[in-house]
Order: structure tokens, then C-alpha cells, then sequence
């Protein structure tokens, strides 16, 4: 079950020259969006953050937000399913390899990927996942959501063989999130996660987890969690796109229990996505 939209139209075939930006330097941006029941989560967000990090490496979207949404809606619509995964990239298109930017005439290269979503299953998630870190040896620029996945391909497989779900960066001793997701713990009853810096993706569901968590009365702080404080977190958790909100029950050798803050956060979420 998928679709593509692809040079300005659905189709269920694609192709990109071998000489492309995308597949020679890595060179574009990407955003993943969930839709529920025919509603993009978050679609607005997304896109101002796809906006954000194409214009932070000078890159052309060839679509106004607007039209990009409407791409997004018709996309769903004709897909018709009730979970989709919408996979939006832009590079800065197809042209003779050269590490400067081509010609200004080169246009981006933009495309969509509709997919069915298969959900996390709940016996999963409410017996939480392992984690497993890794020295965060990505770029200075976390901030842009690059097609540069190196460093986090690398750290996924790491934890996946050791039969974890994700990987856990640590930066000069202290956490900076995951491969693919933000990281929180509660540690002396607040709720921590890493601030808003170059170092970290800005993640739409981090964010919303810090305005339930707000309206759930908790006390937030966004400072740094260091590895030295693993033994004190209380509970802990990830959150994504694709992973919504996911309890954590190891990270290394540190075991956790899956909390009730936790899942209190969780249940305010889903009400909110659905
Ligand atoms: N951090 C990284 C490195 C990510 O790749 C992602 C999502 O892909 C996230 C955090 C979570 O961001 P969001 O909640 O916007 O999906």
C-alpha cells in the first residue's frame, strides 16, 4: 500500500538519475509525517521545519507550503488507508558531480512517499524498549533535518544487534536524543530533556509532550541529562513521529520501570492525535 507524487503528479513508479545530489552528497532535506484517519498530525509544523532546514542550506522548495499541503491531502485521500506514513524529501536536484552548487537552472528534485503505517504494538510499548548508546559523532548541525544519516544508520544497527530499539547519543558525557527520536527522563520528579540547540533535532512530538506535560502540572526542565545521572532517572521515554510516545526499560545496563507518568503523558497524546 503505497503511492508516490513525483514530478508534479501520483504515480506508483519513480526513478532518480545516479547523477543526483540526493545520492551523491546527501545533499537535501526530508521530513516524515504521520496521518490518522485521513489528519496529517502536526502537517503545519512539519512543514515549517522542511522550510526551515532547506533554507539553512540554501535549497529551493519548489512548492509553497500550501501547495505541498494540498499534495499532502490528496495523497491521503487517494491512498485511502487509515495509517500513513508521508515520507516528503527535497534535493538540490540532478546534475554532473560537483561539490559546489550547480548551475542555478538545475532544479531541486521533490517527491512524496505514501505508505501504510503499521502502528507500534501495544504490548510493546507498555513493556517499554531497550536502549542502547553511542558516541554522538554526528555534525554541528542537528538542528536541519539533512539527508546526512550516516552516523545515525550506524547507531541504530549498533543497537538493533544488541537487541535494542534505539540508540541512545551521548555527546561530551551527556545525552543529546536518539537516532530517530528525542529522549526525556524524570529524574527528582521533573521531567529533562536536552535543550533547543544545534545538537538536536527540534522534535514536533518533543514539543508536544512539553506542552501535556505543562498542562499536566509537571515541572519541565530542558537542560542536559549526563551519562553520571542514568542510575538517578525515575522514568524515561522516547518520543517520534513513528514512535509517538515510547517508554524506555534499559538503557545499557541501567533497567527502568515503565512509569505512570509516563503513560499519564501517553494517554493525553493520543487523545490529542486522534
Ligand atoms: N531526533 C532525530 C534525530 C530524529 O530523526 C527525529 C525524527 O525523525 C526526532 C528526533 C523526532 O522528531 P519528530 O518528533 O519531529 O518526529
Amino acid at each position: 500500500m503505497y503511492l508516490y507524487f513525483f514530478k508534479d503528479k501520483f504515480c506508483k513508479d519513480a526513478y532518480l538519475p545516479i547523477e543526483e545530489r540526493a545520492v551523491n552528497f546527501g545533499d537535501g532535506v526530508y521530513e516524515v509525517v504521520l496521518s490518522y484517519y485521513n489528519k496529517p498530525f502536526k502537517l503545519d509544523e512539519h512543514l515549517n521545519r522542511l522550510f526551515y532546514s532547506a533554507s539553512n542550506i540554501f535549497l529551493k522548495i519548489p512548492y509553497s507550503k500550501e501547495e505541498i499541503e494540498n499534495i499532502v491531502y490528496e495523497g491521503i485521500r487517494i491512498l485511502n488507508i487509515d495509517y500513513v506514513k508521508i515520507y516528503v524529501q527535497v534535493s538540490r536536484g540532478s546534475y554532473e558531480r560537483m561539490h559546489e552548487f550547480p548551475p542555478n537552472e538545475v532544479e531541486s528534485n521533490f517527491f512524496i512517499i505514501f505508505r501504510l503505517f503499521k502502528p507500534i504494538e501495544e504490548s510493546i510499548r507498555f513493556n517499554g524498549v531497550k536502549l542502547f548508546t553511542y558516541p554522538d559523532i554526528r555534525w554541528e548541525r542537528c538542528d536541519i533535518k539533512s539527508l546526512n544519516l550516516l552516523p545515525n544508520v550506524l547507531a541504530k544497527e549498533y543497537s538493533k544487534r544488541k537487541g535494542g530499539f534505539e540508540a541512545l547519543f551521548i555527546k561530551n558525557s551527556k545525552i543529546t536524543e536518539c537516532a530517530s527520536s528525542s529522549f526525556f527522563a524524570f529524574i527528582d520528579d521533573k521531567l529533562i530533556t536536552h535543550p533547543l540547540t544545534n545538537e538536536i533535532l527540534a522534535g514536533i512530538t518533543r514539543n508536544e509532550v512539553l506542552n501535556i506535560a505543562k498542562s499536566l502540572n509537571f515541572e519541565v526542565i530542558e537542560r542536559p541529562i549526563y551519562v553520571y545521572e542514568l542510575e538517578r532517572i525515575e522514568e524515561c521515554f522516547i518520543t517520534g513521529t513513528t514512535t509517538e510516545i515510547l517508554p524506555v526499560k534499559s538503557i545499557d545496563n541501567f533497567n527502568y520501570k515503565v512509569g505512570e507518568r509516563t503513560l499519564k503523558i501517553y494517554r493525553v497524546f493520543k487523545e490529542r492525535i486522534l
